[in-house]
């Protein structure tokens, strides 16, 4: 849905004095910033329960993060132990940063269900941009984005993930893939 910006907002003579909103706006911001600053004393002090700053002692304090949150994408693991994934490549081909990386080979009937499987399947979060364009794209809902953001490391190169370590349990995806179902039947796929 285009969004169009009203041009045309007719301004009070006080706005168009233009400094008295510009002190406005100032004054906005250094009350947050003193409250920021010193908002921590009466906690301390146990005059207020709760801190009234907005900033979270991360790594110590976690957000709980939406469910449309886009963290890294993983494969889903289904309850046999093996990956959903039938190596069709077509997240590979959706993903506009290349960082997919799949191998299929032909299943032995040792693996899963499928006829196919990946016998590689690699994603580097180094250069993944978190767009959620190989969830979208999957036919068999065998990859998901998921809440963890947390794969800083000193080496780029280990932030290459196989397949072993791109798996993750169904049952803990299953909110995403609900919310996943849900988003899409919205858009009428
Ligand atoms: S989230 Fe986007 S960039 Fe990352 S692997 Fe998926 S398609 Fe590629
Ligand atoms: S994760 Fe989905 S889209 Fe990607 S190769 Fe596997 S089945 Fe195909």
């Amino acid at each position: 849905m285009a969004y169009y910006v009203n041009r045309n907002i007719k301004m009070t003579w006080w706005e168009r004095l233009y400094l008295p909103e510009i002190i406005k706006g100032m004054g906005i911001t250094s009350r947050h910033f003193f409250v920021n600053l010193f908002g921590f004393v009466p906690y301390l002090l146990g005059a207020k329960k709760e801190r009234p700053i907005m900033t979270v002692y991360y790594p110590e304090e976690q957000v709980q993060y939406p469910i449309a949150y886009r963290g890294r994408p993983v494969l889903a693991q289904n309850e046999d132990g093996q990956p959903a994934c039938v190596a069709c490549g077509l997240c590979e081909i959706a993903c506009p940063a290349y960082c997919i990386h799949i191998e299929p080979s032909e299943n032995s009937g040792k693996q899963n269900q499928y006829e196919r499987w990946p016998d590689v399947f690699n994603i580097d979060y180094a250069i993944c941009i978190f767009c959620g364009n190989c969830e979208e794209a999957c036919p068999e809902e065998a990859i998901f984005m998921s809440d963890d953001c947390e794969i800083s490391m000193l080496d780029r190169k280990q932030m290459l993930y196989t397949k072993e370590q791109l798996l993750t349990p169904v049952a803990d995806l299953q909110k995403r893939i609900d919310f996943t179902r849900n988003m899409y039947a919205k858009w009428n796929y």
